[in-house]
């Protein structure tokens, strides 16, 4: 492996790449470069596991190639990198995928008729149907990971680790049990985490309602507070307004009535309903505060408040001036705010809602409506009535539930909650020692993530999760008393039924619960479960102790190697699994669960838009893999700024770019080296300074740029060591190899040139190795013409060796002249094949050395070059061409013609023939003849003579 390559031949890159997997599969490659590095040296990699409930997309290749990346550049550098792959198997996603595929009606009614246990096996056989399909996609990207020790979040093992840390974190005192409005989805009829929102697209716009209502003051004729919401829906469910203590309000009369709205936004309010201010009298001025206690007939009377003081003004510190009336309505459970205010005034809490977001039977006319669409309704009654204002469509973003994408409300719903709040300091203080790539991240999105985090609700109203190992029951007194369970040999020991747990092997909701467990240690009290499983994000959160059973299992090496060196995901993750992660280990260990994070962007199709599968806005990976090679669009993402966390508008065209401008120019490169190059000499580091300043060049030049790429890579900056390693590959052709192709020509005298030449080639795929592995496995084993593998050779370290900066520097101004050059001949009109007598330079920096200027010289065609130090920069060329320069360069086109010829002929180099020609410069007749292996004969018929 691989065939012998063949350099008249265009490149077959997919081909050459599944060659190389097949070899690296047969030889176990993988797992030899991770045994051959010493345990005592590892460099640990936490892999965030992905749903297999779809094909990877873009986002997984992206985010794959990253997590290959560096492993193998650590790889190279000696550390032991183990890389096991996780699958993520709970959660919301895959329940709503079953529900549908049962058709089961009625949401959670629905599912309970089915039985847990029923539901539950139909997402577990429904999970992991598609992993064959990664395994060989994953591959085929060039992925290297452990999927035969894989681990998954629906294993005994994993969850008996999730249940450990959450006894840990209860134990601590940093769980509590509480109401809390929260954004509920009532399709899944269970509460979102707000990170759950915070991903990708939660937020929608949306044209919705808003409506400005009329509340009667009461014993007045015609007098209202006007109070503004886009929700119509709570309007049943109102049981006070708020107003701004400070803020100024005014009463407005307007067709003989009389309305209450703050003074800054009463023009902007009543000029929608009068065009004509004049129309509108401000009648009394006064402060929010004596607005206080006033009382108000309710819109509605279905909500029964008891007892309770209701239906009045109240003031708060919430009340916005930015838009609205000033005056706010409040349904005591569907906001926030609204919450808080109705715990601190003691306002009645009554439901509206069922837990389907459906309207219960009390409220009459809506009974059993799903809440958006009762907002119609809502809104004609009010206005059949009277006692609408004003009624307008706004567009808003409004969240959406991720996976259904059912609208949300705000809901307060009893709860399980991660006491982050408790927390802040230290998740604050630990974020400094991470290491963030890009570095923006840290005291950006991040720390800015963590001081604004709510408390973490961790608990789900679902089936097919881990179950929360809490059992719960009240004595004689009423007082509660709880039993976290942290493992199942204490399930075993506290469960009132020991038969019944003594081989449990599956700790799924159908198994436990009904089991019964002593809540007290005198074993007088027996508790029951509650219902809830995990927020699956506490289970992601728990990978890098429940992937490997710690406590249970791994204790010394899990210890020992706690934290991660190195996590990768995208850009969403820093307030999902980022966080959550962070929040476990810092709840759970006191210190942050990785020390280096590289975040990459988002993917999105060439016009910007999300890639959706519907819309058909990007190209089919596997077909652009076939296409350009896989290599081409690992480099292609490496060297852009989505590995900044930046958005990458995928573009197919950039892939054919980079295939066509580094693969296959390298490929050429490399092919002049195996035809012209002596092979003999070997291409291990020079340790002669080579003579000519070319060779020199490079040889200082493949010495730098390895210490830079290893400087980026060693800071997580891919895009860096990426684009660098483009850069050299261009130069290399279009610089070194276009000045030096006439001294490659004879073997006998090249050999320091091609231990330099090959020296270069070689070190640049290893350079490039851990971005573009399959490639540069081909040069390896074509140079090497052994069987083993580049990813299990050591990484190039020149630490130690000096860099001619000087040399380095004095050549990019000579690239830089030679461009100017260039330009001017290509202004006056004179070819470059047209030798001139010479070309002068003017120019701040002093004169290169006298073989910089030859090489100059050569690379012009100009005699001779002359640099003069002057205060302004100019080229100038003397264009005065004498009889002998003119024959020069017709011998130039002669010589080039006949190449041409002995190329569409297919002629070997040294294959000496004939060729017929009208003419030809005849002091040039040796040279022609000597450079191009032909003898001439004169004839009016032009080819070659066989
Ligand atoms: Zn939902």
């Amino acid at each position: 492996m691989p065939n012998k390559l063949d350099f008249n031949q265009q490149p077959n890159f997919p081909q050459l790449e599944e060659e190389v997997q097949k070899f690296w599969e047969e030889d176990k490659t993988f797992e030899k470069s991770v045994q051959n590095r010493p345990e005592d040296n590892p460099y640990i990699f936490y892999d965030g596991p992905p749903f297999a409930t779809g094909l990877p997309h873009y986002g997984h290749l992206l985010g794959s190639t990253s997590k290959d990346v560096i492993p193998r550049y650590q790889t190279m550098k000696g550390k032991r990198v183990e890389r096991v792959w996780g699958w993520d198997c709970h959660g919301l996603p895959i329940e709503n995928m079953i529900e549908k595929k049962l058709e089961i009606k009625g949401g959670k009614k629905g599912i309970e008729d089915l039985g847990i246990a029923n539901f539950n096996n139909a997402c577990q056989s429904e999970v992991l149907r598609l992993d064959k399909e990664w395994e060989k996609i994953i591959g085929r990207l060039g992925r290297w990971a452990d999927f035969q020790n894989n681990y998954k979040t629906m294993d005994k093992n994993y969850m008996e680790s999730v249940w450990w840390g959450f006894k840990r974190l209860f134990d601590k005192g940093l769980v509590y049990e509480g109401h809390k409005v929260i954004l509920y989805c009532p399709r899944c009829a269970t509460p979102l985490s707000n990170f759950e929102i915070a991903m990708d697209n939660s937020y929608k716009d949306v044209e919705d309602w808003s409506v400005y209502l009329k509340f009667h003051v009461k014993n007045s004729k015609n007098e209202y507070l006007v109070a503004w919401t886009t929700t119509p829906w709570t309007l049943p469910g109102n049981v006070a307004l708020a107003v701004a203590p400070d803020a100024d309000y005014v009463k407005v009369e307007l067709n003989g009535e009389y309305f209450w709205m703050a003074k800054s936004l009463y023009k902007k309010v009543t000029e929608k309903v009068e065009k004509d201010s004049s129309k509108v009298k401000v009648v009394e001025e006064v402060k929010g505060s004596s607005l206080a206690g006033i009382e108000y007939e309710p819109l509605f009377n279905y909500v029964d408040v008891g007892d309770k003081k209701s239906h009045y003004v109240a003031v708060a510190d919430f009340v916005s001036m930015e838009d609205g009336t000033g005056i706010v309505h409040t349904a005591a459970l569907f906001g926030e705010d609204d919450y808080a205010l109705a715990l601190k005034l003691d306002l009645p809490l009554v439901p509206t809602l069922d837990d389907q977001g459906k309207f219960l039977d009390f409220v009459t006319p809506f009974a059993g409506m799903f809440y958006k669409k009762a907002e119609k309704f809502v809104n004609e009654d009010l206005e059949s009535r009277n006692l609408m204002f004003l009624k307008e469509k706004m567009v808003h973003s409004y969240p959406h539930c991720y996976r259904c994408d059912t609208p949300l409300y705000f809901n307060a719903l009893p709860a399980w909650f991660v006491n982050v709040q408790k927390l802040k300091d230290s998740l604050i203080e630990t974020n400094e020692s991470i290491n963030w790539f890009p570095e923006h991240l840290k005291y950006g999105r991040f720390k800015k993530g963590l001081e604004g985090a709510p408390d973490w609700n961790i608990s789900r109203s679902r089936y097919w999760g881990t179950p929360m190992p809490i059992w719960k029951a009240h004595d004689a007194e009423g007082v509660e008393h709880l039993r976290i369970i942290g493992s199942i040999e204490e399930l075993q020991k506290w469960a009132v039924d020991a038969d019944k747990v003594a081989d449990i092997n599956n700790i799924h909701r159908e198994f436990i619960d009904d089991v019964e467990v002593w809540v007290d240690d005198e074993k007088t009290l027996k508790g029951m479960r509650i219902p809830e499983v995990f927020d699956c994000w506490v289970e992601s959160g728990s990978m890098p102790y429940a992937s490997v059973h710690y406590p249970f299992e791994n204790k010394e090496k899990f210890e020992k190697a706690y934290p991660a060196q190195f996590i990768s995901e995208y850009i969403a993750q820093t307030r999902a699994w980022f966080y959550t992660m962070h929040v476990m280990s810092v709840g759970i260990f006191d210190k942050p669960a990785f020390e280096n994070v590289l975040t990459t962007g988002t993917i999105l199709a060439e016009d910007g838009s999300k890639m959706s599968k519907s819309k058909n806005n990007y190209p089919d990976p596997m077909l652009l893999i076939n296409n350009y090679g896989v290599d081409s669009l690992r480099l292609y993402m490496m060297s852009s700024t989505v590995m900044k966390s930046e958005n990458l508008n995928f573009n197919e065209k950039e892939v054919a770019d980079i295939r066509r401008k580094v693969f296959v120019i390298w490929w050429n490169v490399y092919g002049f080296y195996k035809n012209f190059a002596n092979l003999a000499v070997g291409f291990s580091k020079p340790d002669f300074e080579p003579d000519h300043v070319m060779d020199k060049w490079l040889l200082e030049r493949v010495v730098s740029l390895t210490k830079e790429v290893t400087e980026q890579m060693d800071n997580y900056d891919v895009v860096r060591a990426s684009r660098n390693l483009m850069v050299f590959v261009d130069e290399l052709s279009t610089w070194y190899l276009r000045l030096s192709r006439d001294r490659f020509r004879d073997k006998s005298l090249n050999h320091q040139s091609s231990q330099v030449f090959g020296f270069a080639i070689y070190t640049l795929a290893q350079l490039f190795a851990p971005v573009t592995p399959f490639f540069s496995e081909v040069i390896h084993q074509d140079m090497t013409g052994n069987n083993d593998s580049i990813h299990l050779t050591n990484w190039p370290d020149f630490a130690d060796a000096k860099v001619d900066a000087d040399l380095l520097a004095k050549m990019e101004e000579v690239k830089m002249v030679v461009e100017k050059i260039r330009a001017k001949r290509q202004e006056i009109g004179i070819k470059v094949r047209q030798p001139l007598a010479s070309a002068t330079v003017k120019s701040r920096y002093s004169a290169p050395t006298q073989d910089l200027l030859e090489v100059m010289a050569l690379e012009l065609n100009v005699k001779k070059v002359l640099w003069e130090v002057s205060k302004e920069d100019d080229v100038l060329l003397d264009t005065n061409i004498t009889p002998e320069l003119k024959a020069e360069g017709e011998a130039r086109d002669v010589m080039r013609q006949i190449q041409n010829m002995r190329r569409k002929a297919g002629l070997k180099v040294g294959q000496v023939v004939e060729v017929t020609l009208k003419s030809w410069p005849e002091s040039w007749q040796d040279e022609i003849e000597k450079k191009t292996d032909v003898r001439l004969k004169k004839g009016e018929e032009e080819g070659l003579v066989s």
